[in-house]
């Protein structure tokens, strides 16, 4: 494991031409304006970005030789697919995408019986610099604009609607930004993705506030400043200690605000919502497993309105560690329980795609020179079905 310093500014490079997306209403009305154009054509633009229309010939509604200079102007295309690998019968799908400047990120698409899932990214890379997870030892390239990552939800809307995954057509109903990046690390860019998601049909795609989860690895600042803007979507911290002097070492960030803040920050957001934060806690074997960190975790947050999520760590290429034998799972999970914390243990998906969470390491796929060996991961959703340690993939 090399130790990579923590990286806050993103570099400038790389960013996209603006896009609809990245625009509220009312601009988006006046870029409109400024081609020449009544400024309705914006929403009509809106629609059909939100449905997936990337086709200027399937845009009946706008005159054919406005068209292109609006799609141009207002719909460039961001993201282009490298490839998508399914896995689990046809039910995960991980999609590979090339940003404008040749960046790649991933996504992963988990259909469950009642609902589908998608796990975006909201940077290329990331500067967190996590040793257990893939994406944390690339480092950041960039973070990514408002309209690529809206656009990864979208995609993934359109492939549920266009019945391109198994089980025939059916509708996006969750987002988590537990692919690459961090996401508080790009908030202002999330924050208008939050409300693209939740905004309802045609300008934005009309999910429940519940059905988005945001996951952190604890930047107390944007924890508050999201708690203050009153979004109400599942907030999900990294944890993966309970104890600061391990923690510096698997969330190096814990270094700036640790694990007593973040849990501040993690219960003022819950008063505020009144909604159950989720604890995520990558379990690996003789590192952070052993029952005497089950206690320390089940003391502090016994009481709180937080749920555990375990997950047995995906080991990432090259790594030393590995996921807990299971025994110790059982074991950790009982003494939680005992404490009386509520824990499940999370059902991965997609891990013989490596889409399963913390390996996404998208830049290394296609360096590699076989297409075989891909290397994105997609962190598997807090509010996925977690399964109950025994009946693990039982979904
Ligand atoms: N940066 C954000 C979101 C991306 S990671 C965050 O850290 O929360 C999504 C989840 O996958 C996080 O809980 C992360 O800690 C976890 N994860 C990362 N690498 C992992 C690995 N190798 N095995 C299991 N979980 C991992």
């Amino acid at each position: 494991m090399t130790a990579l310093p923590l990286v806050f500014d993103a570099p400038r490079r790389g960013m996209p031409p603006r896009h609809l997306a990245d625009l509220t209403r009312e601009e988006a009305r006046a870029a409109v304006a400024e081609l020449g154009q009544p400024a309705f054509r914006a929403d009509q633009l809106a629609r059909h970005f939100y449905r997936g229309v990337t086709d200027p010939a399937l845009m009946t509604d706008v005159p054919a030789d406005a068209r292109e200079a609006l799609r141009e102007a207002l719909l460039p295309g961001l993201l282009t697919v490298v490839r998508h690998q399914t896995a689990d019968n046809g039910r995960t799908r991980k999609t590979l995408w090339r940003l404008h400047d040749g960046a790649l990120v991933e996504s992963v698409l988990m259909r469950y019986p009642g609902r589908a899932t998608v796990c975006i990214s909201s940077q290329a890379g990331c500067g967190m610099a996590c040793p257990f997870c893939a994406t944390g030892q690339q480092g950041l390239t960039r973070n990514l604009s408002a309209a690529e990552i809206i656009g990864q939800a979208v995609a993934a809307a359109a492939a549920m609607a266009a019945g391109e995954i198994d089980g025939g057509p059916g509708r996006l109903s969750n987002v988590v930004f537990m692919g690459m990046g961090e996401p508080l690390a790009n908030y202002a860019r999330v924050r208008k993705t939050l409300d693209a998601l939740l905004t309802p049909a045609p300008h934005g795609l009309g999910l429940g506030q519940r059905s988005v989860t945001v996951s952190t690895v604890g930047l107390v600042p944007a924890i508050r400043r999201l708690t203050e803007e009153g979004r109400n979507v599942t907030l999900a911290v990294s944890l993966h200690a309970p104890d600061d002097e391990l923690r510096n070492t698997l969330v190096p960030i814990n270094t700036r605000w640790n694990v007593g803040e973040v849990i501040d920050a993690a219960d003022a957001y819950a008063r505020k919502t009144g909604r159950r934060y989720s604890i995520e806690y990558a379990l690996i074997r003789d590192v952070n497993d052993q029952p005497f960190r089950a206690d320390l975790l089940g003391k502090l947050l016994a009481g709180k309105l937080a749920h555990v999520n375990l997950i047995p760590l995906n080991p990432t290429p090259g790594s030393q560690w590995d996921a807990s034998p299971l025994p110790a799972q059982r074991e950790f999970v009982a003494r939680l329980r005992a404490a009386g914390v509520a824990t499940t243990v999370r059902d991965t998906r997609g891990q013989d795609i490596d889409g399963a969470c913390g390996q996404l390491a998208a830049a290394d796929s296609v360096s590699a020179p076989s297409l075989a060996s891909p290397s994105a991961a997609l962190p598997v959703p807090p509010v996925e079905p977690p399964t109950e340690l025994g009946a693990e993939g039982d979904e």
